[in-house]
C-alpha cells in the first residue's frame, strides 16, 4: 500500500506538487462532480496527509495537494460501480491509476479556467458585500442627520393630519345627528 502512495506520488508529481487552497480545491471538485457524476460531496477536516472516500463523502485535509483530490475522486468513480454499502475488493489497482490519469487530463484542459473563474466570482462576492457594508453604514450616518430626523418628523406630522381630519369630518357628522335629533325632539315636545 505504501509503495502503492509512493509509486502513484511518483507518476502523478505534478499534481502532487500542486497546493490549492481549500477554496479551489472546491471549485475543481465542483466541476468534476458534474461531469463524472458521482454523488460524494467534499468536506475539508484536519491537516494530515491522506484524505478518505465513502460512498457519502469525500474527507480531504485543508489546504492540500492536486492529487490527493484527484486520488479521492478517483475512488468516488469507482464506487459509482458498486451498490451502496459494497467496497471494491481492492481499492488502489491500475483501474484506479488509469481513472486518476483521465481525471488530471480533463482538468489540465480547463483546471485553470475553472479555478480563475471561482476566484473571480468570490471576488466579485466580497465586493458586493463590501459595498452592501458601505451603504448600511452610510445609512447609520444619514440617521443621525437633522434631514433624517426632518423627515421622519415631516411623516408623522402627515399621519396626524390624517387623522386630524378624519377625526373633524366625524365630528361634523355627530354635530349633524345631534341637531337633527334635538329639533325632532322640539317639534313633538319631550319623548
Ligand atoms: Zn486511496
Amino acid at each position: 500500500m505504501i509503495q502503492y502512495y509512493a509509486k502513484e506520488r511518483e507518476i502523478f508529481k505534478d499534481a502532487y506538487d500542486a497546493d490549492l487552497t481549500d477554496f479551489e480545491l472546491r471549485a475543481v471538485f465542483e466541476r468534476l462532480k458534474s461531469h463524472y457524476k458521482f454523488r460524494q460531496y467534499l468536506v475539508f477536516k484536519g491537516t494530515s496527509f491522506r484524505g478518505h472516500c465513502t460512498h457519502w463523502e469525500i474527507r480531504l485535509p485543508h489546504d492540500t495537494s492536486l492529487g490527493l483530490l484527484v486520488h479521492e475522486v478517483a475512488h468516488a468513480i469507482q464506487f459509482k460501480k458498486l451498490h451502496l454499502g459494497d467496497k471494491p475488493k481492492k481499492w488502489h489497482t491500475k483501474r484506479h491509476t488509469s481513472i486518476m490519469r483521465r481525471i488530471l487530463k480533463y482538468i489540465n484542459e480547463k483546471g485553470e479556467v475553472w479555478i480563475s473563474k471561482a476566484n473571480l466570482k468570490a471576488e466579485q462576492r466580497i465586493q458586493t458585500v463590501e459595498k452592501q457594508e458601505l451603504k448600511a453604514k452610510a445609512l447609520v450616518e444619514f440617521k443621525k442627520t437633522p434631514d433624517y430626523k426632518l423627515q421622519v418628523i415631516g411623516k408623522r406630522i402627515k399621519q396626524w393630519e390624517t387623522k386630524k381630519k378624519r377625526a373633524e369630518s366625524y365630528l361634523k357628522k355627530l354635530l349633524r345627528n345631534k341637531k337633527y335629533w334635538e329639533k325632532r325632539r322640539d317639534k313633538n315636545g319631550r319623548i
